[in-house]
């Protein structure tokens, strides 16, 4: 054994129940892939259209894909028939393109809203303040193709601890908010994703419903 299924089990082995893990692939082979496949991996993240459309076809079809990454209006015809997850909402105009596409192709998609967290100006998303003040159940019934599962965020890339635990906690207070009374079904509202392989541990404690780890499943990426 080792490599990657032992890193997998490990992993997994450390969460606590209910929270699940996005294996993010991006940069891997698909042999890397199915090596985690083999482990009983079923649910993966990709933060690029054309590399998702590229390996999807090619893998087993009981892999559940969830875009991690920005997406471009113009990307999503492309990337709707592979997805069951968007976590990367990160705005209106983009849930509402992603709706129409997902009702041309007869589906509904999951998506999460991104707020963004971090004080790096570059990571997109929402703002948190906007995220209260905008009328869900307006936007709700205009988009019947997407079902919001709940939010995702991205920490600061830093080694202050405090720092990274006060951003999930905001983004957790923020999570709790909106699930009190959020429209539509309040039981689907229930996706809190936050945690990457530097910052799983302490996202974990704030709250996390999933983590998307990929370094430390398989090893150091070359940058894209
Ligand atoms: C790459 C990526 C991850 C995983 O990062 P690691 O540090 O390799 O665990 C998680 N979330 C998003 C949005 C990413 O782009």
């Amino acid at each position: 054994m080792g490599g990657i299924a032992d890193r997998i089990q490990t992993l997994k082995r450390s969460l606590p129940a209910g929270v699940s893990l996005v294996a993010v692939s991006k940069t891997r082979s698909l042999d890397e892939i199915m090596e985690a496949y083999n482990a009983g991996q079923r649910l993966f993240g990709e933060n690029r259209v054309q590399e998702l459309a590229n390996k999807a076809p090619l893998l087993p079809v009981d892999i559940e894909w969830h875009l991690i990454g920005h997406l471009q209006t113009n990307k999503v015809r492309q990337v709707i028939r592979y997805v069951s997850m968007i976590e990367s909402v990160d705005s209106l105009r983009l849930l509402s393109v992603i709706s129409s596409e997902a009702v041309r192709a007869g589906r509904v998609t999951d998506c999460l809203l991104q707020v963004h967290i971090a004080e790096e100006e570059a990571k997109s998303g929402f703002d948190r303040k906007e995220i209260e003040q905008i009328n869900w159940s307006e936007v709700i019934k205009s988009v019947p193709g997407v079902r919001i599962r709940g939010l995702m965020g991205i920490a600061t890339f830093t080694e202050d601890e405090q720092k990274i635990r006060s951003e999930f906690g905001h983004l957790a207070a923020l999570f709790s908010l909106l699930k009190t009374n959020f429209p539509g079904s309040n039981r689907l509202f229930n996706v809190l994703s936050m945690g990457m392989s530097g910052d799983w541990r302490i996202a974990v404690s704030e709250g996390s419903t999933m983590i998307r780890v990929g370094t430390i499943i398989f090893g150091e990426r070359i940058k894209h």
